[in-house]
């Protein structure tokens, strides 16, 4: 994965988009996410729904409405969510010419899907609701083929001529690595679901204990210094974090990264998406290391 290109809102409670550009898929649907995108949405080819709060999916008509006939070519939801039956109905009796567009299709974590002959998507869990399967994480995969280990060392000639009798591909085996996981709204769970990604974007609702116990009582969300802490030992290669309360301001959420990066002594570059902002290339500026 060389640059990625990331445009995304993301505050708790109003809203959150997150759009890869390079890899074309769309994480989440909140409200304004075609407006914040335009001419971009056209670039849209698969959109990965995490759960089905409405700060997440309230942007999902105008991008049945945009994207079905521009090249959308599947949305994956949380195949135990109601909501998004209703929604795909409700859709196509508003704009019905949209009804051939493109399928919606319900997943379970453990599966992988097709994006491009080179990358897959990998559903993972999410601990936000409790009921398992309504809410979802993903992870974007790379496949590749690589050589089996019995082959390793064999001179030109005998690659070539087993390739012949036998097939390019007996001489390799399928591999997939992960390059990009999305954690939707979670609790922070163990690392090795992250394990390896190039980048790891996830949610960071609370800065600080205190916060996060008030509202205990909602559905789970993590705490800034345990996804760190999780992100470090999950050896992720980047961090990108989302979806801070609206309570923070963008100076105090830098103030705080870099306070707990300093306490962990992390070695990931850290990034995140402000609070109220439409963020045009989340990558481009780094909070840590300073
Ligand atoms: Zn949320």
């Amino acid at each position: 994965m060389d640059r990625l290109t990331i445009t995304g809102y993301s505050t708790a409670l109003f809203s959150t988009w997150i759009f890869l550009e390079e890899m074309r898929i769309l994480f989440d649907a909140g409200d304004g996410v075609m407006a914040g995108l335009m001419h971009k949405s056209g670039k849209i080819r698969h959109v990965a729904m995490s759960h089905a709060d409405r700060d997440h999916v309230y942007g999902l008509m105008q991008v049945n409405h945009h994207c079905a006939h521009r090249g959308l070519e599947a949305l994956f939801y949380p195949a135990e969510s109601g909501f998004f039956k209703g929604m795909r109905e409700a859709c196509y009796r508003f704009d019905r010419e949209t009804q051939d567009g493109f399928p919606w299709v319900p997943v379970l974590a453990g599966e992988s899907y097709d994006l491009t002959p080179e990358l897959g998507l990998k559903v993972v869990h999410s601990s936000h609701i409790p009921a398992p399967g309504k809410s979802l994480g993903y992870i974007v995969t790379r496949r590749f083929r690589k050589l089996k280990p019995e082959f390793q060392g064999l001179p030109q000639s005998e690659f070539e001529k087993i390739g012949r009798d036998k097939g390019s591909d007996f001489l390799t085996e399928p591999r997939e690595e992960p390059l990009v996981g999305f954690s939707g709204d979670t609790g922070v769970l163990h690392p090795s679901q992250w394990a390896g990604c190039k980048l790891l974007i996830h949610e960071a609702t609370f800065l600080h204990e205190e916060e996060m116990e008030l509202e205990r009582e909602g559905y789970l969300h993590s705490l800034l210094p345990d996804v760190l802490q999780m992100a470090q030992e999950a050896k992720v290669d980047r961090l990108l974090l989302i979806h801070f309360s609206s309570r923070y301001k963008s100076s105090e959420i830098e103030a705080a990264i870099r306070e707990e990066a300093e306490k962990l002594d992390l070695q990931i570059p850290v990034h995140f998406i402000p609070p109220g902002r439409i963020v045009h290339d989340a990558l481009r500026h780094q909070v840590w290391p300073i």
